[in-house]
């Protein structure tokens, strides 16, 4: 498969103990309106890595992103309100410094002592974080002795706190994006056979230089969500109110053109809808049946009972993107379909991007998946077969 496969060290590698460990993190949490955190999966997941330093005496100083702010301190993102949460799961005293370069941030993270956390202020209240500006990237890398990246889901971006601060430190991986690296890679790199993608969500232009990639190594490629309707459409068929990517058709007949050996499946039947709404009235049709006016909403019975078998029966399937409109509960029968299907495969299953993850809680069989990539853009740009820079600045494994 055309991946990139990543051999680099992690903090295993590198001798932290007293050391003052700058590490960046996603902690890009859900909120509600208040600005209350109302999910710590993300932060659950940096812990191996925060409490391998902390065992070994290290100071570790934190950094990461929230929201989009555009480059302006707006203290509607400021991640202050995560210093309880991380105080009680790391059971040590965290700091909080409202700025994450200059004067203050220097000192705190100075007179930091070792068993202690320093959280910084949001990265993205200055806009050099996101042009990795390389003076910008220098006041972070003074925070630290060394660098530790466990922000798979933002290795993609070329962002100071990823790339730019790398060339001043030594620079590792932590084990969240350890393990996804080295999961995905031991997957695919030479996947089980037969290996099934399936492709989901609403935006094509995401998707389709996955779908490219994917397409020479996988056995079985099938098409839910949004993105099917380009497809049928792309085929002819009539597609009523449903969401299209007009744009996409040509790209899209190209790729139907090229697979010859006809990898790509897509709906027979789709659950139609008269209005975008969780009350809307629906029903089944078959795809050349879509009455005008109406919008296909979900994928239909047939098509999850034959995505369902080929899933079942695969060595290796990856997936990514809810095969309907999922938040609504009539709608999530494809999706859920899918999750517990990927879940009874007898094959290793990797899934990633937000929606799909919120699709595999809902059903409730995240337990049952081999791999859960904490990333979404990240995870779809590394299966596109993309470098990602926030990986390439880290030191080589020997
Ligand atoms: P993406 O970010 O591209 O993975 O798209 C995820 C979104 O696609 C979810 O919010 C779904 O509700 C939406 N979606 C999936 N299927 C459809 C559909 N048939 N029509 C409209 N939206 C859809």
């Amino acid at each position: 498969m055309g991946i990139v496969f990543y051999n680099k060290k992690t903090v295993r590698d590198i001798d932290v103990v007293n050391k003052r460990v700058l590490v960046r993190v996603d902690y890009n949490v859900p909120r509600d309106e208040n600005g209350n955190v109302t999910d710590l999966t993300r932060v659950n997941g940096t812990l191996p890595t925060l409490q391998y330093l902390l065992k070994r005496g290290a100071k570790v100083v934190l950094m990461s992103h929230l929201g989009r702010p555009k480059g302006e301190r707006n203290l509607k993102y400021s991640l202050e309100n995560l210093t309880p949460h991380l105080a009680r799961l790391l059971d040590a005293p965290v700091h909080f410094c409202p700025d994450c370069i200059g004067p203050e941030a220097e000192k705190m993270a100075a007179e930091l002592k070792s068993g202690e956390v320093l959280l910084l202020e949001n990265l993205r209240f200055y806009k050099e974080e996101e042009k990795n500006d390389p003076e910008f990237a220098a006041k972070l890398a003074k925070l630290g002795e060394i660098f530790v990246s466990d922000a798979f889901g933002a290795v993609h971006r070329a962002h100071a706190s990823l790339v730019g601060v790398a060339a001043h430190l030594p620079a590792v991986s932590g084990f969240l994006l350890e393990k996804d690296l080295v999961m995905m890679s031991k997957l695919l790199a030479q996947p089980q056979r037969p290996c099934v993608a399936v492709m989901g969500g609403a935006k094509v232009d995401d998707k389709i230089g996955v779908i490219k990639n994917l397409l020479p190594s996988v056995d079985r490629l099938l098409i839910g969500g949004a993105m099917a309707n380009t497809f049928l459409n792309a085929l002819g068929y009539d597609m009523g109110a449903s969401k299209v990517s007009p744009e996409f058709i040509d790209l899209v007949k190209e790729l139907l053109e090229q697979d010859v050996e006809k990898k790509i499946v897509l709906p027979q039947d789709l659950v139609v809808a008269d209005s975008f709404s969780a009350d809307a009235e629906h029903c089944n049709v078959s795809v050349d049946n879509v009455p005008e006016g109406w919008m296909a909403l979900d994928m239909g019975e047939k098509t999850i009972a034959t995505y369902s078998a080929l899933i079942k029966s695969a060595k290796c399937v990856i997936w990514n993107g809810p095969m309907g409109v999922f938040e609504m509960p009539a709608f999530a029968k494809g999706t859920e379909a899918i999750a517990v299907a990927c879940a009874k495969t007898q094959g290793s299953t990797i899934v990633g991007g937000g929606d799909s993850l919120a699709a595999i809680d809902q059903a409730g069989v995240g337990y049952m998946i081999t791999h859960i990539s904490t990333g979404g853009g990240s995870t779809l740009e590394y299966l596109e077969g993309r470098h990602l820079p926030g990986v390439e600045v880290l030191q080589d494994a020997e």
